[in-house]
């Protein structure tokens, strides 16, 4: 029986997008020849990988005026690029400290120039976010960094803050394409695929084109932002296996209503789960009500040893990925972009059971 993966990432796939990979793994459409042997200049891989761009482009209305491609390296070889290209030499970089992925990203480019920090969570052990209506760029900053959705505290920010010239840089990982993104309001999206739109490999990169223009110079070839955007993200050989995955992975999300359709799934799994915990003395959330995540909802039990009674029980039920990270603790329910809204439910009336029993 498939189990129902709750996994912060790598994370859920859609069937569909498994069942259709399976069927072409060996040949791709009749061409005689998978997509993972072909290769990636011209022919059938720069066909499909173009329109793996375009649907992109779409689902998210991203305007004409900014790049779109993939790289590999993971969301973390960012927290290294936009530094190098984007802090510029005599001036600093905005970042807020809001949880462990906007920390490494504030950590590495503390290496490389001058970092000012915004806000940092820390007092509130990063259950909070600042108020996006008032956090404001420092003076002659080279730009405004943050995390849009902390995988691992389970915040996620709900409204965005104005920058105005300044660029506004944001890491995506965990909730892109789970609800619509106005992208102009920013410089610069990316993340990691292995959250919501596929199996680990490729990373996204959305960025308005003029922001190589502002970019430092001397940089080694693959760390220069401008090499991949000459040539979509193929200046070397992209993660082929994850980019045809994400291709079909955007095309089931269009089949299920897009951006919005993600944000109505969204939304109603992460009530099933919010709902048990608020109605309940036994579960409680640690995080501020106001920045809750909808891919990652994070709680507790009254103890510990319940709380590990809790994941041993739970994996007996077929649901998987249910202890919170090694760095926190807890319990934390991914509900990414391809988790069956079946399963969410299965989670809150095993979650009201677990209660019963237990409580
Ligand atoms: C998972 C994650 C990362 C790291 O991604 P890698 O692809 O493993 O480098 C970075 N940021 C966020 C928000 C994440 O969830």
């Amino acid at each position: 029986m498939r189990k129902m993966n709750f996994a912060a990432g790598p994370s859920v796939m859609p069937m569909e997008v498994l069942e259709e990979i399976q069927k072409n793994i060996v040949d791709y459409h009749g061409k005689g020849l998978s997509m993972i042997e072909a290769s990636h200049r011209g022919g059938m891989f720069e066909e499909m990988y173009d329109e793996c761009l375009a649907d992109f482009r779409s689902l998210l209305s991203i305007p004409d005026d900014y790049d779109v491609y993939f790289l590999g390296g993971g969301a973390t070889l960012q927290f290294t690029m936009i530094p190098m290209n984007f802090l510029l030499k005599g001036s600093h970089a905005d970042y807020v400290r809001t949880g462990s992925w906007s920390n490494k990203a504030a950590d590495d480019a503390a290496k490389i120039g001058d970092v000012n920090i915004v806000f940092d969570g820390k007092d509130g052990n990063y259950t909070s976010l600042p108020d996006p209506l008032t956090v404001r760029p420092s003076e002659g900053s080279s730009y405004f960094y943050l995390c849009s959705n902390e995988t691992i505290g389970g915040i996620e920010w709900q409204d965005f803050p104005d920058t105005g010239d300044t660029p506004l840089i944001a890491d995506m990982s965990s909730d892109m394409l789970s609800r619509p993104v106005d992208v102009k309001k920013f410089a610069m999206i990316y993340g990691g695929v292995q959250k919501n739109l596929g199996p680990a490999g490729a990373t996204f990169i959305i960025m308005r084109h003029d922001m190589l223009e502002r970019r430092n110079s001397g940089l080694t070839a693959y760390m220069d932002y401008a090499k991949h955007a000459k040539d979509k993200g193929l200046y070397n050989t992209p993660p082929v296996f994850s980019i045809w995955a994400v291709g079909l992975v955007l095309k089931w999300i269009k089949a299920n209503g897009g951006a919005e359709g993600m944000l109505r799934n969204a939304k109603e799994k992460s009530d099933y789960i919010y709902d048990v915990i608020d109605s309940s003395d036994f579960y409680r959330s640690p995080v501020d009500k106001r920045y809750r995540s909808r891919m990652n909802v994070v709680f507790r039990c009254p103890t510990e040893e319940l709380e590990a009674k809790f994941v041993a029980e739970s994996q007996r039920e077929g649901m998987i990925g249910l202890k919170g990270h090694r760095s926190v603790g807890g319990l934390r329910a991914s509900l990414y972009n391809a988790l069956p809204l079946e399963d969410a439910a299965s989670l809150a009336m095993f979650m009201k059971e677990f209660e019963r029993r237990n409580g």
